[in-house]
């Protein structure tokens, strides 16, 4: 049942007993959550029997669905659920309690059980800055920041990177409105921070030498895609880091690659985004070695 796709149906039937987490997404085939969360769980059940009965499940939700379902999800006692494209905004007025990891990027990833209902989080700044440190060996901190899109991630990434204390921050988004609103934001929240914004289709040419590029719009999720930005365009040597991770090398990696660029992709983000879920539930520190596993299992069985 934790490798089936279940729907709001089986919701509705739902009997299993034991500690459930779900994941919920719109499509939902392509999560590598469960195999990545599961592994860890059998791991922990091994070192506690507190955690024997503890499974993840994956729900493919369309929006329309997203309230029923959280409200479900509440009354059948699910313990955690995260939430995924394209879901993370969307909840975010659907739940009273949100963390201050959150509030400012109006977007949850993680919901955790309380009586009075969901309580809001989100992870993803967390897996951010785990996964530059791991891939790229580097910071946000006192970095040169050139950041590609301004949805839910892009708004995840520069809040984050307000919050580290970059260096700067030029954001470029193929709908400039929608990096100025960002900006904004940020300057509500840091009005000392050095925040510009940019046309990633011709960038300018003061943009920071040696900086780190990260990649937070879905260009490059598809073959065909454009490459969000011209690397040949920016001065001195840049790190590169996409959030994409499937495929694992999108043009704009290839591109790094082939010009002697340190890079990496979204993979390590997206195992540690999920590790912090984890231990919001569990409330225990989590086998990140074990998420790594089954989270490569998961892809490879994709
Ligand atoms: P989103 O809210 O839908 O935002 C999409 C962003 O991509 C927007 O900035 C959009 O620009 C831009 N975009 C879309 N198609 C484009 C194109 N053809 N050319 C240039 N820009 C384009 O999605 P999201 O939740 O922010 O996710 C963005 C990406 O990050 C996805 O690929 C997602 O898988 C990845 N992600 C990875 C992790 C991880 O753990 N590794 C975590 C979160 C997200 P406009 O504003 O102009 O539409």
């Amino acid at each position: 049942m934790a490798d089936d796709i279940l729907t709001l149906d089986d919701l509705r039937k739902w009997s299993v007993p034991g500690t459930a987490l779900a994941v919920l997404g719109h499509p939902i085939h392509h999560s590598v959550s469960p195999p990545m969360h599961n592994a860890a769980l059998a791991e922990m059940a091994a070192e506690s029997p507190a955690f024997s009965d503890w499974r993840y499940y994956r729900f493919e939700v369309p929006p329309d669905q997203l309230e029923t379902a959280l409200k479900l999800l509440h009354r059948k006692r699910f313990r955690g659920v995260n939430l995924t494209v394209p879901h993370k905004v969307i909840a975010f007025d659907l739940i009273k309690t949100i963390d201050p990891s959150a509030r400012s990027v109006g977007a949850v990833n993680t919901l955790r059980w309380h009586p009075d209902g969901y309580e809001g989080f989100n992870t993803d700044g967390y897996g951010l800055v785990q996964g530059l440190r791991e891939d790229l060996r580097t910071d946000l901190s006192g970095a040169d920041v050139i950041l590609l899109g301004a949805g839910g991630a892009g708004r995840g990434a520069a809040i984050e990177s307000i919050a580290q204390a970059c260096h700067s921050l030029s954001i470029g988004n193929r709908t400039r409105q929608r990096a100025e609103e960002l900006r904004t934001l940020l300057w509500q929240i840091d009005p000392a921070a050095k925040v510009r914004v940019f046309d990633p289709g011709s960038p300018p040419s003061d943009l920071p030498e040696d900086a780190l590029v990260i990649n937070a719009t879905s260009a490059g999720l598809k073959p065909t895609d454009p490459q969000p930005i011209n690397l040949s365009a920016l001065p001195g040597t840049p790190r590169v880091f996409d959030m994409i991770y499937n495929p694992a090398e999108t043009a704009l990696l290839g591109s790094a690659r082939s010009r002697g660029f340190a890079f990496a992709n979204g993979f390590s983000m997206l195992v540690y985004q999920g590790a912090r879920s984890l231990e919001i539930w569990s409330d225990t520190r989590v086998p990140v070695k074990a998420m790594f596993r089954g989270a490569r299992q998961g892809m490879a069985s994709n």
